[in-house]
């Protein structure tokens, strides 16, 4: 019989904790650590944030869920992982220990590198969590009673762009629909060379159709970005030339801003050699495992990931639910090949599939197979299709959730349909 634990219970730990439990041997154990009782469905926080969805429907609990599919569910953080003796530290003082982890814990959020930056005592607001997200909106409703300038931005070493698109385009038409967007001049500061880049060096005519959109809207923006301070209403920007070398300061007023920060590993796995990189991430090799301690595995936001090319101001990769569904399949599989003495041989593929849903006709959509360019298949969209492609996903995904299905036959035969082989069982 062989324990293996989870920890995290997000987009890419849920999926890999039944993808585990259906790859697992009957005696074994399969357990889920996680520091808050319910999964939330990430990619409709922007939605929380403009009140379009109550933080409810984005929720499921996963004590019952988990329960009903025979997986032991833990609901506390972890405050440490002991690698060399396959040993977890909770946060209580307890341990438990593992023969397998899978480390799921998507990211810490950086709010603290950038003075000012974040919603836990600084100026700018979040939709990184779902509970950031339900904040943001109550500002957002006072902000509609006496608007401004809004700043909405990804700052350097942010990973994760589509939100914030996403998030700028869904004020817009908020605006629009109140009938006040004409009192709100908004600005899009990223640290991005070039609008559309999206941490991946563009997807098709990503650049153009993303720049026509923002002048279609009346919006400014400013790359190669560097946030140099929040304070109450005001931000400093650096903009850096193509060298990353500073070039003009911009301070800009705001009555309301958005800012996604740069994602870091979490404090249980920061600064352990062989396990993680200096910024925490942890390191993997292309079947998701750990090359330093081969019984741990890394699914999701939390790896390591190098960029392609270097930015003029540092971005990063973004890591997308069905890239992250794929890792979580690969590792599953792979622990199972460890199980029966054998090795470790499915390599996920990691494809980037992105919507940024505008909330009308407008949304864009954007596929890139392989993620990394040069790449087989690059498809740049726009249309109300993709607006209704996302609540389809979003209901699909938690519908998954909620029943505990690890692979639902519709799931198998559409993704097939699609090539997706790694989701296939
Ligand atoms: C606002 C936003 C919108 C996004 N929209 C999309 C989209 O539309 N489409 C798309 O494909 N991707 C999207 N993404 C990217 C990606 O799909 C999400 O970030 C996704 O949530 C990542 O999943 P994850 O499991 O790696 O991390 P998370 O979902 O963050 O899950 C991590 C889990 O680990 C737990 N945890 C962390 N540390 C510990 C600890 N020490 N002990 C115990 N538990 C711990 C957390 O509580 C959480 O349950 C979006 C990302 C963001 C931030």
């Amino acid at each position: 019989m062989a324990r293996i634990v989870i920890i995290g219970a997000g987009v890419g730990g849920v999926p890999a904790a039944l993808e585990m439990k259906h790859h697992a041997r009957k005696e074994d154990e399969v357990m889920v650590i996680s520091d808050y009782p319910t999964f939330h469905f990430t990619p409709s926080n922007p939605w929380v944030g403009f009140g379009w969805r109550k933080p409810d429907q984005i929720k499921v609990a996963l004590a019952p869920m988990f329960k009903k599919r025979k997986i032991t569910f833990v609901q506390q953080a972890v405050a440490k992982v002991h690698p060399k003796e396959n040993r977890l530290e909770m946060k209580d003082g307890t341990s438990v220990n593992y023969d397998y982890l899978i480390l799921a814990t998507g990211p810490r959020l950086a709010f603290d590198e950038i003075p000012g930056l974040g919603p836990h005592g600084g100026f700018t607001k979040s939709v990184c969590h779902v509970d950031h997200a339900a904040e943001t909106f109550e500002a957002w409703e006072k902000f509609c009673e006496a608007p401004g300038p809004m700043i909405v931005g990804a700052a350097q070493g942010a990973s994760c762009f589509g939100p914030a698109y996403e998030y700028l385009l869904q004020a817009d038409t908020d605006l629009r629909r109140r009938k006040m967007r004409d009192k709100v001049p908004i600005t899009y500061v990223t640290s991005e060379p070039y609008i559309g880049h999206l941490g991946l060096g563009g997807v098709g005519d990503s650049k153009g159709m993303m720049e026509g959109m923002l002048r279609d809207r009346t919006v400014r923006w400013i790359c190669n970005a560097k946030i140099q301070k929040v304070e109450d209403g005001k931000m400093t920007v650096m903009e850096c030339d193509e060298e990353g070398k500073d070039k003009k300061v911009h301070e800009l007023p705001f009555k309301i801003s958005m800012v996604l920060p740069a994602f870091t590993g979490v404090d249980a796995v920061r600064g352990i050699e062989g396990l993680t990189n200096p910024r925490g991430f942890i390191l993997i090799n292309d079947k998701q495992q750990n090359p330093a301690f081969p019984n741990i595995y890394g699914v999701g936001v939390c790896v390591a990931i190098a960029p392609k090319e270097p930015t003029p101001v540092p971005t990063g990769i973004p890591k997308t639910g069905i890239m992250i569904e794929a890792m979580a399949v690969a590792a599953a599989h792979n622990i199972r090949a460890q199980l029966d003495g054998g090795k470790p041989d499915k390599v996920p593929e990691w494809n980037a599939l992105c919507v940024a849903d505008t909330g009308d006709g407008n949304s864009m959509g954007f596929i890139a197979i392989p993620q990394i360019p040069p790449r087989n298949v690059t498809i740049a969209k726009k249309g109300l299709m993709l607006h209704w492609g996302k609540i389809i996903f979003e209901k699909y995904f938690l519908r998954k959730i909620r029943t505990g299905v690890a692979a639902p036959f519709y799931e198998k035969i559409g993704l097939g349909m699609m090539g997706y082989r790694t989701l296939k069982k």
